[in-house]
C-alpha cells in the first residue's frame, strides 16, 4: 500500500485545528477506501505561543496516523514545510494549511493527477483573488509579471502552497538546502510536471491571517531578491548612462564656451544633478547591501530549524534519525 503524508505548518492554530483534523480524517479515510491510499498527517508547529502544541499532543494519542513537530521557536512557514519535508515517510507528500482555506477534499483529485495521469505534481490555483483588496491584487499582478521577466524559476499567479508532490519532486526539494526559503521560486525552480487544478478562495475558518500589508511588500522583494540578479545590473546601466550623460553635457559646456565665451552659469542644475547622482549612488549600494546581507546569512550554514519537541514517532525510527529532541511527556 502505497503512503500519503500530509504536512501541515501551525502557527497559533488553536481556533482552526480542531475544525481542520476532523475534515482531514474523513477525507483520509476516503482515499483510503477508494483508493487504497495509507495518510499520515504530519502536524509542524512553527513555535506557537497558543495552545497549539498541547492539542497536537491530544491528536497524536488519539489517531495513530498523527505525528507532529514542534520548533523550539517560530521559524516561518518555509521551515515547517522544510522539516515536513525532511520527516514525511510517504510516497506522495502533500502540503496544506491548517486554516481549511485548503479543502482536503481536492487531496483526491491531486492524487489522481499524480497516480493515474502521469504527473509529479498536483498544485491548486486561485482562479478569482476575490475579496482582495484591489490595491494588492493589482500589485499582485505586477508582482507576477516583474519576476517572471527577471527570473528564470517559472512563478504562476495564484499557484497556492497546497499542492501534492511525488517522492522524485519531494527529493528535490530536500536538495534546496538553502537558508533563505522562498516557497514560491523554490516549488517553480525544481521544475517537473506540474497538474494546476483551479479554486476558489475561501476565508480562514478561525483565527486570523500574520500576513500585514507590508510583510507581502517585504515578502515580494525577499523573492526578487533570491531568485533574480537583475537589480544587481541596474546599478551598471545607471552608471553607463550616468557616465554618458556626463560625456554630452561636459562636450556641450566646452564647445558652447569657444564658441560664445560664455561663462557658466547654474549653481541650481549643479545642485540637482549632485543630489540625483548622490541619490542613485546610495540606491545602487542599498541594493548591493541586500545582497550581500543574504549572502552573509547564507554562508553561515545555520539550521533552517530547530526542533523542540516531536511525537508520534516510533523509537527505531527516532534512533535511524539521531534521536536527540526532547520526547513528550
Ligand atoms: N504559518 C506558519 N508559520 C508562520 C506563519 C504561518 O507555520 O510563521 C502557517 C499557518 O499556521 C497556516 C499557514 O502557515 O497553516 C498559512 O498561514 P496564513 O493562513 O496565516 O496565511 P495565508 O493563508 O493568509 O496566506
Ligand atoms: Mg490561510
Amino acid at each position: 500500500m502505497k503512503t500519503l503524508s500530509v504536512v501541515v505548518p501551525c502557527y497559533n492554530e488553536e481556533a482552526a485545528l480542531p475544525c481542520f483534523l476532523p475534515e482531514m480524517q474523513k477525507a483520509a479515510d476516503k482515499l483510503r477506501a477508494d483508493h487504497r491510499l495509507e495518510s499520515e498527517f504530519l502536524f509542524v508547529d512553527d513555535g506557537s505561543q497558543d495552545s497549539t502544541l498541547a492539542l497536537l499532543r491530544d491528536f497524536a494519542q488519539a489517531d495513530r496516523r498523527v505525528r507532529y513537530l514542534s520548533f523550539s521557536r517560530n521559524f516561518g512557514k518555509e521551515a515547517a514545510l522544510f522539516a515536513g519535508f525532511e520527516h514525511a515517510r510517504g510516497d506522495y507528500v502533500a502540503v496544506m494549511d491548517a486554516d481549511l482555506q485548503h479543502p482536503p477534499a481536492m487531496l483526491e483529485e491531486m492524487y489522481l493527477a499524480i497516480a493515474q495521469e502521469g504527473y509529479e505534481i498536483a498544485a491548486a490555483r486561485r482562479v478569482s483573488r476575490k475579496g482582495e483588496p484591489p490595491i494588492r491584487s493589482l500589485l499582485a499582478r505586477l508582482f507576477y509579471r516583474l519576476i517572471n521577466k527577471i527570473s528564470k524559476a517559472e512563478f504562476v499567479d495564484g499557484a497556492s502552497d497546497f499542492r501534492m508532490l511525488s517522492r522524485p519532486a519531494v527529493n528535490a526539494l530536500l536538495r534546496m538546502g538553502e537558508y533563505n526559503r522562498f516557497s514560491k521560486g523554490i516549488f517553480g525552480w525544481v521544475g517537473f510536471s506540474t497538474k494546476w487544478l483551479p479554486y476558489e478562495n475561501v476565508e480562514r475558518v478561525a483565527g486570523e491571517t500574520c500576513w500585514s500589508f507590508w510583510k507581502l511588500l517585504l515578502y515580494s522583494v525577499e523573492g526578487i531578491i533570491a531568485f533574480s540578479t537583475a537589480p544587481l545590473s541596474i546599478a551598471s546601466v545607471w552608471g553607463i548612462l550616468f557616465c554618458l550623460a556626463a560625456f554630452v553635457g561636459m562636450l556641450y559646456i566646452f564647445i558652447k564656451t569657444i564658441l560664445w565665451g560664455d561663462p557658466v552659469a547654474g549653481f541650481p542644475t549643479l545642485a540637482c544633478l549632485l543630489l540625483l547622482i548622490g541619490g542613485s549612488i546610495q540606491l545602487s549600494l542599498g541594493i548591493i547591501g541586500q545582497y550581500l546581507a543574504k549572502t552573509y546569512l547564507e554562508t553561515k550554514r545555520r539550521p533552517i530549524y530547530i526542533l523542540g519537541e516531536k511525537g508520534g514517532f516510533d523509537q527505531r525510527e527516532d534512533k535511524e534519525r539521531g534521536g536527540g529532541e526532547k520526547a513528550p511527556t
